[in-house]
């Protein structure tokens, strides 16, 4: 038996889950596809951006975020064995939180849970489908899904089909989409510790020389922390068992006192990749399998949540309009396209600058830092940047200077160390 919808969702994961309670406002029918059983054991800590978290109050959601978020009011910037640090705080911005911090396993299972739960969304054209698809196939008004589920075979026709299937996107590949592997030499640690001395709300991201290490606060009294390393470096034994956490405080240094009780330390590798092009007919990729972006900067996600802003907008309106869901393909690639290049940028800028080895670079970089903390305007584009704001044409100013100007000009997609194309 064919199931027809008008829009597919291919992954029910972060991004998917919530494209999905996005699409529940508007007259679509629409399908979840994903194996199930991923997500919910993950326990590393996700930074979600002011955009973001104003995305999940409009959908009404927040109250389930909230329960495991902690608020970010002030997010320090440094870089280990330099005089540069900037400091952004909420108040500068004009906003309560610069962002929230979460567990990326329990807000995945709670979207989920909110799918699963929801009476309304079962009886307005909502389906749930666990399968792992395996072919995607465009024919005349439709797309072809062929999926493999626990009780056999299952296949769906949709009138558009959405890649929210991961940096390995099954979608990206049938449709034929190229894909652009970055070279990433590092693997990221994860885990949580106790501090010392209070986190009051603030958000470490320091620059080391074994790799960007970012401390979020989590509960009152916990820190979730995110270690970028190059490969061989996390293979040396400072890198095992009870050497770490010191290795972990020697880069941190003292801002927070002592780091205490250093658990769940899980080692997460990375893959650093974009499509060029996100979108083929009848066919639209969002998340990572648009983009995979290294976690320095904290951006992959929040830029998946704008993809998912800006495809149920334009889903929502052309379903009032009783148009084809498939007539929002080529808007939806102009919609992106921006905002997409200046998150890979961004992170490339920070990685370019401090992942570099060559002597002059890091001094360049601590200036860069130091120059950014007295760039008022500056500061603040590059704060409505990483807050989730996004690329908007005409708003970028401030963002560029900083980026631009205060990290030495390193405003292209670099080719160079660390993130050079393969
Ligand atoms: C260490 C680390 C720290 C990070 N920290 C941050 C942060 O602080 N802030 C931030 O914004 N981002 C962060 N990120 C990035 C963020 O985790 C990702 O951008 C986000 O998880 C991407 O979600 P996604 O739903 O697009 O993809 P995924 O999470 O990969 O989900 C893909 C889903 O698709 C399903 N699927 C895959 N193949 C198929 C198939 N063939 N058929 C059906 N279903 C399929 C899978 O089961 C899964 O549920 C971090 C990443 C790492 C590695």
């Amino acid at each position: 038996m064919i199931r027809r919808c008008d829009v597919a969702v291919v992954g029910g994961g972060l991004v998917g889950a919530t494209l999905a309670q996005a699409l529940r406002r508007w007259p679509l029918s629409v399908a979840v596809i994903d194996p199930g059983g991923g997500g919910g054991a993950d326990a590393r800590s996700l930074a979600l951006s002011f955009g973001s978290a104003r995305l999940y109050r409009t959908l009404g959601l927040w109250d389930e975020v909230e329960r495991d978020a902690a608020a970010i009011t002030e997010v320090h910037v440094s870089r280990r064995g330099g005089f540069g640090f900037t400091r952004i705080r909420a108040g500068e911005c004009g906003v309560d939180a610069l962002g929230y911090v979460t567990s990326a396993g329990s807000l995945e299972r709670r979207l989920n849970e909110a799918l699963d739960s929801d009476a309304e969304l079962r009886t307005s054209g909502f389906e749930r489908i666990r399968a792992v698809v395996e072919s995607v196939e465009v024919r005349s008004g439709e797309t072809l899904v062929a999926a493999a589920g626990p009780d056999g075979p299952v296949t769906v026709a949709a009138r558009l089909v959405v890649g929210a299937d991961g940096a390995d996107s099954a979608v990206r590949r049938a449709a034929g989409l190229p894909i652009r592997v970055h070279r990433c030499d590092h693997v990221a640690f994860a885990g949580d510790l106790s501090p010392e001395r209070p986190h009051r709300g603030r958000a470490f991201e320091r620059f080391t020389e074994c790799g960007p290490l970012a401390v979020l606060p989590r509960g009152e009294e916990r820190c979730g922390f995110v270690w970028a390393v190059p490969e061989p470096v996390a293979d040396e034994p400072d890198f095992e068992g009870p050497r770490f956490p010191k290795r972990l405080a020697e880069m941190f240094g003292g801002r927070l006192g002592e780091l205490r009780d250093v658990e769940r330390r899980v080692r997460h590798p990375l893959r650093v990749s974009h499509a060029p092009r996100i979108t083929a007919p009848r066919t639209v990729l969002v998340g990572n399998a648009a983009n995979a972006l290294h976690p320095v900067g904290a951006q992959g996600f929040n830029l998946g949540l704008r993809d998912v802003e800006a495809l149920a907008r334009l889903l929502g309106d052309a379903s009032v309009d009783g148009a084809d869901p498939a007539s929002v393909v080529a808007r939806y690639a102009m919609a992106r396209r921006a905002d997409h290049a200046m998150a890979r940028v961004l992170t490339a800028s920070l990685l370019g600058i401090y992942g570099s080895r060559a002597p002059l670079v890091p001094a360049l970089g601590a200036a860069g830092l130091f120059a950014l903390d007295r760039l008022g305007p500056a500061k603040r584009g590059f704060a409505n940047l990483t807050m989730g704001a996004g690329w908007r044409r005409g708003e970028g100013a401030g963002a560029r200077a900083a980026l631009g100007g205060a990290l030495r000009g390193a405003w292209s997609e670099r080719e160079g160390e660390g993130l050079g194309a393969r």
